[in-house]
């Protein structure tokens, strides 16, 4: 192996993800003649870079390869096209010390869990899914932006990161920049205050790939909206990959400017829904045989129906059931889950009643109770309704008949239809699918 790919080697220990990935990973040796080492690398600021932040770690890691001290020259490689060369132009800035911890920190580092690999695909996310999979197919080329959006805990980040690990694992020479937009604000904010914007301009406008996290936080912050709005201009223009998340459509995210919110729709748009109890238990299989565990099956069943639809609820019951078994070093076993799951268990053994349904669906379709009990079939009353006899069916233990007693004496049959109809319905209507999943998640 080149001398140069075994200092890159132990760079790639040493260094953060981020440092790596911007500053080493795509530099290769030119030269080695047992004295003078020539090291090709893409740009003037890598260059600098490396001469002035990570020159001691390079002589070290030298040293420990035994190659003593070395002549060692950077030499920036023939710029390919027009296009790099403007942009190493502009951001040929010098680099004032200290940016490097705040670009190259941990945070800025893909999760090696969230992969492809290890993402469940059921009918809530698949979507969402294939567009993850036809961005890594060909960046930039299908979906530009991709805009992932959905509630808490449903795998926006884990699907991010994967196009990332992917990305990298095909084209490890892209630079692919992960942050949240927190994270960026955060370095906007400091980079204004210590003068060090062109800094900010070269980190996230030289990326060839940027996983842009929970962008909904972008929100009525006008300052960062402004700078991201340039940031996605540059990229764009340039033909680079963005992929954003937010728990919201760009529509529905209030406090967005609109030139911003229209720039999110250009491309795709998709939702991860709640999973269905069947990805549920899907997921809980997959976490398992992570941990090399095979969970009985009325286990599985246990905790993916008494948790609610956020998966990382899903994984801590999980996560705890586990570490209880290897403490007391016995095998997972549906009692040993009803007992260290008590606390889930004991919400939904709570009496849950007709009552307490219909006035919560009531409530979340602006009407009073009373309404929904209406001999009526006025299409605003009967809609409602008909997810209210749905949601009964789904919480309560009341049978068809006892349904249609209380909706102003209907018949069994109707009560049956209404509840296949919303059924098929909530597959095809992500908001309905939506309040379906926020109703029951209150009863549990
Ligand atoms: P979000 O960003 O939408 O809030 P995350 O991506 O952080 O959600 O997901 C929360 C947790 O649930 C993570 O640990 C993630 O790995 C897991 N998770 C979510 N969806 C899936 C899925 N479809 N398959 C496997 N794990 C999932
Ligand atoms: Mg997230």
């Amino acid at each position: 192996m080149e001398l140069w790919e075994q200092v890159k080697e132990r760079l790639a220990a040493r260094l953060t993800w981020e440092g790596y990935q911007n500053w080493v990973a795509r530099t290769t040796q030119h030269s080695f003649d047992g004295n003078r080492l020539v090291i090709l690398v893409p740009n003037q600021v890598t260059r600098e870079w490396l001469e002035k932040e990570l020159q001691a770690d390079v002589q070290a890691t030298l040293e420990e390869l035994g190659a003593g001290k070395l002549d060692l020259a950077y030499q920036v490689a023939d710029a390919t096209t027009g296009r790099r060369a403007a942009v190493d132009r502009e951001a040929a800035a010098p680099i004032p010390p200290g940016a490097d911890s705040l670009f190259g920190g941990p945070v800025g580092a893909l999760n090696q869990r969230y992969t492809f690999e290890s993402f469940v695909v059921g009918s809530c996310n698949q979507f969402a899914h294939a567009a993850a999979r036809a961005v890594v197919d060909s960046p930039a080329r299908t979906y530009n932006p991709l805009f992932i959006y959905g509630g808490v805990g449903m795998g926006k980040t884990h699907l991010i990161h994967a196009i990332g690990h992917e990305l990298l694992k095909r084209s490890p020479n892209l630079r692919i920049v992960y942050t949240s937009s927190e994270r960026f604000m955060n370095q906007l904010i400091t980079c204004i205050r210590t003068d060090r914007m062109p800094l900010f301009h070269q980190h996230y406008r030289s990326a060839d790939v940027l996983l842009m996290d929970d962008v909904h936080i972008l929100a009525n912050r006008e300052r960062t909206q402004e700078e991201f709005f340039h940031t996605f201009n540059e990229l764009y223009d340039h033909q680079k990959q963005l992929v954003l998340s937010s728990d919201s459509a760009p529509k529905s995210t209030t406090g967005l400017v609109d030139r911003l919110r229209s720039r999110f729709e250009w491309g795709l748009m998709v939702d991860v829904q709640a999973p269905d109890l069947e990805t549920k238990m899907a997921i809980l299989d997959k976490k398992a045989e992570q941990e090399g565990i095979q969970l009985p099956q009325d286990v599985r069943v246990f905790i993916a129906t008494k948790t609610r639809s956020n998966v990382r609820e899903l994984e801590g019951a999980l996560i705890k059931l586990l570490a209880y078994s290897s403490v007391t070093n016995e095998p997972v076993t549906i009692d040993m889950a009803r007992q260290v799951l008590k606390h889930l268990h004991a919400g939904s053994d709570r009496r849950t009643t007709i009552d307490s349904v219909v006035r919560l669906v009531a409530d979340k379709f602006s009407l009073q109770p009373g309404q929904l009990k209406q001999k009526t079939n006025a299409p605003n009353i009967a809609y409602p309704r008909q997810v209210a006899m749905y949601l009964v069916k789904e919480l309560t233990k009341a049978s068809l008949p006892e349904i249609g007693r209380y909706f102003a004496g209907k018949h069994h049959t109707t009560v049956l239809h209404s509840i296949q109809k919303i059924e098929q319905l909530r597959h095809r209507d992500s908001d309905l699918n939506k309040l379906i999943h926020s109703t029951i998640d209150s009863f549990n």
